[in-house]
């Protein structure tokens, strides 16, 4: 019996490039949509005969910019997911969208096709900032869509980006008291990094350095309402991204579109997958509590300490260092506040 596997479904496609983005998307704002689709839906059916019908707990449209695409795409693509696998009835259906890309018609198809969870890239509260950083629409676009969301009691979220060249600590302060006025339930929070090959790479910014970056890591616990749950993620309890959840966790997921990376699961046996074709590869159980000690420890709740992580992990560090590190009620290693702004540094010392 194959264990339930999370859906990741990329949609490489944006308007145009932000100056800081490295992920994989392209600049097209009118894709060829059918080729597309079809070929998501060719891997969904490689996934199905390979898996069976196995049960969806969550499936997540990242991107890119997923609400690019138009209503009948995207019904098209869930019409597939449920003919061959089995969405459990609560089943979370996100979709990543941007301001401008989607109005209240077409996020009623989306909603009426199954999406029940929206993420929005608003970035920033500040209009000159979301000019330099390279986004399309201004502050009142990402609020209009915001409200919409809410009007229509889609559980939401949004994005935004501190430590932007001269910002301060006041500034994050600032972001995040607007934040705390908008009744999200779920916000992340991403500190801007310089990525090769990016406009920003090339542009010699003036950027904070680290003891500035981690005061305004420490300002956004201090005045955002909403509580961290994971290194950059903050909600109410119970409104957490229950895909990303689980994929820390160490739940299996399926990586669908090109390039889209997924860890499979069958008969105790994992695989490291990346599309349909592209790579299928056996992973040891050693490498891959490794991957679940890296991604879990990176949320407040922590890592499970099963079996395979008892074995790798250097119990001994944990006990020597109670400022980064604790033992859960729940038999689970979790790093401390303090812990979270140096995790790189843990998980080189923690595991063996
Ligand atoms: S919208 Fe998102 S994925 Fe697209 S270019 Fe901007 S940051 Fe990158």
């Amino acid at each position: 019996m194959i264990k339930p596997h999370n859906i990741y479904i990329h949609v490489p496609f944006c308007m145009s490039k932000c100056n800081y983005c490295a992920f994989f998307s392209r600049a097209c704002a009118n894709p060829d949509w059918d080729k597309y689709s079809n070929g998501i839906i060719n891997e969904i059916e490689h996934w199905g005969n390979l898996l069976g019908r196995i049960n969806v707990p969550t499936v997540f449209f990242g991107g890119g910019t997923p609400s690019l695409m138009p209503v009948k795409t995207f019904e098209k693509i869930m019409a597939k997911i449920k003919s061959v696998f089995e969405l459990t009835p609560d089943c979370e259906i996100t979709a990543e969208a941007n301001p401008k890309t989607i109005d209240a018609e077409k996020l009623s198809g989306f909603i009426n096709a199954g999406v029940n969870r929206l993420s929005v890239g608003v970035q920033s509260l500040d209009d000159s900032k979301l000019q330099f950083l390279g986004r399309r629409h201004n502050v009142n676009d990402a609020l209009n869509l915001i409200d919409m969301a809410q009007k229509l009691n889609l559980r939401l979220s949004a994005d935004f980006i501190y430590g932007l060249p001269n910002d301060t600590t006041d500034d994050v302060i600032k972001l995040c008291r607007q934040i705390n006025s908008l009744g999200l339930t779920h916000c992340s929070m991403y500190e801007l990094t310089i990525e090769p090959n990016t406009p920003f790479a090339k542009m010699n910014l003036n950027m904070p350095n680290n003891n500035e970056m981690a005061d305004m890591y420490n300002a956004i616990d201090e005045n955002l309402s909403l509580p961290r749950y994971e290194v950059s993620n903050y909600a109410t309890a119970g409104n957490e991204c229950r895909h990303n959840l689980n994929i820390w966790d160490g739940a299996p997921y399926i990586g669908i579109g090109h390039g889209a990376a997924g860890r499979i699961l069958i008969d105790d046996n994992w695989y490291e997958q990346r599309g349909a074709d592209a790579q299928f590869e056996k992973l040891s159980d050693h490498a891959r509590a490794i991957e679940r000690v890296i991604t879990g420890l990176r949320t407040v709740r922590g890592v499970l300490l099963d079996r395979d992580v008892q074995k790798i992990i250097n119990m001994q560090y944990v006990y020597e260092h109670p400022e980064l590190l604790h033992q859960t009620s729940d038999n689970r290693i979790a790093v401390t506040k303090r812990g979270m702004l140096i995790l790189d540094d843990i998980v080189l010392n923690i595991v063996g």
